[in-house]
């Protein structure tokens, strides 16, 4: 019998840290990471606000109270062509009749929205101009501001409505008066070529109640027309607000973008064949990259699972040598010895058995065959 190498002895301190590799399915055609893959990219910490509605850490403010935030804004009428300006007024932004939309100074992609705003008690008007205005999304769609608390409307114009194109599934709005928050998540449409590849959604609560969810956004509607799914829509845009004429006051005003969908680079979700293969070798770079700054049995596992997003054949060369010369260390060893390298067989036999599961490695690989027989031999396989 030989000596173990220290290989085999290095094995069991560091085997643990193992246990996370060759669990779920692994990537495929069009998911460049395993399912529960711990190589995956831990989500960034965000401190929500202290209050529910408040802005958390990462969120652009947009509105706070003060002038100086109103500095993020910018009146979409020229100066000449305007009868009056929005004002700030008591720690809110009002809306005066003649003075336009306004509109952000930065421009802004698919976004989680945050929004308040409120009528005087005492409102004019009936249906479309009782107190109307509207948050506009990045690209133009609008989200209905109206008061028709007790003032029917047509339903695709009522708040909380996607303007033109969806009414909320309930009125939750509160009495004039007092305020009401919008919670917009907003997916625009993506248009390439003429050709659309989502044609965007929005999913909205009123005061805390879901009205919209995931509502398709059907060409992103207006006044009194539709509009088709490929129309070009643009990527980035202003949120802006509406001066329909009615004095209607907003505060607390945030905005965070979200993460990126499959279409427009992101790497979470469904992707294509080719951005999942260009993940796939970014990722199974990386995983050689750390097994570089391992030794031994950690490397050869480490290499193993690289090759699940990336069959590299250099790296496969050591770790194949690696895996051969393991086995042939096992099958010198007493059955008292394995029993004490018992862990470290059976985490190569699953490793081993993972890859040629999902025909990452040969079915007929013989280091595998040999350490199966191993295993069976002792009876393991029939034992959790
Ligand atoms: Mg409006």
């Amino acid at each position: 019998m030989k000596p173990c190498s220290l290989t085999l002895f290095a094995a069991a301190c560091l085997a643990s840290s193992l246990d996370a590799a060759f669990y779920g399915a692994a990537p495929d055609a069009n998911h460049p990471w395993a399912v529960h893959d711990e190589n995956r990219p831990q989500p960034p910490r965000v401190e929500p606000a202290a209050v529910v509605g408040g802005a958390p850490s990462d969120a652009v403010v947009l509105f706070d109270g003060t002038e100086e935030s109103f500095g993020n804004w910018v009146h979409a009428r020229p100066e000449e062509k305007r009868k009056a300006d929005w004002v700030v007024q008591d720690g809110y932004l009002l809306a005066v009749r003649g003075a336009g939309y306004i509109q952000t100074k930065e421009q802004f992609s698919d976004c989680q929205l945050h929004i308040e705003w409120s009528h005087a008690q005492q409102l004019l008007g009936e249906g479309q101009k009782r107190g109307n205005s509207g948050v506009f999304l990045p690209g133009g769609i609008e989200v209905q501001v109206l008061d028709n608390f007790n003032n029917p409307t047509y339903p695709d114009g009522s708040a909380g409505a996607v303007y033109g194109v969806m009414p909320p599934a309930v009125n939750a709005l509160r009495a004039p008066g007092q305020w009401q928050s919008y919670d917009i998540i907003y997916r625009r449409p993506i248009v390439r070529d003429g050709v659309s590849l989502d044609e965007g959604s929005m999913t909205v609560l009123v005061n805390g109640v879901v009205v919209q969810d995931s509502t398709p956004l059907d060409g992103g509607g207006g006044h009194k027309k539709r509009k088709p799914l490929n129309q070009p829509y643009p990527d980035v845009g202003p949120v802006a607000l509406q001066d329909h004429g009615n004095p209607v006051r907003y505060r607390n005003i945030w905005l965070r973008p979200l993460r990126p969908r499959p279409a427009d680079g992101g790497t979470d979700g469904r992707l294509s064949a080719a951005a999942t293969t260009a993940k796939r070798a970014e990722i199974g770079a990386e995983v050689r990259a750390s097994a570089a700054n391992m030794q031994g049995w950690d490397q050869m596992m480490r290499l193993l699972e690289s090759q699940m997003y990336a069959s590299n054949s250099a790296a496969w060369d050591v770790c194949n040598r690696q895996v051969s010369e393991s086995v042939e260390q096992f099958k010198d060893l007493s059955t008292k010895e394995l029993e004490i390298q018992r862990q470290q067989v059976m985490d190569l036999h699953h490793a081993l058995s993972y890859l040629q599961r999902f025909d990452i490695i040969a079915a007929d690989y013989k280091p595998a065959k040999e350490l199966r027989e191993i295993a069976d031999g002792l009876g393991w396989l029939k034992q959790k």
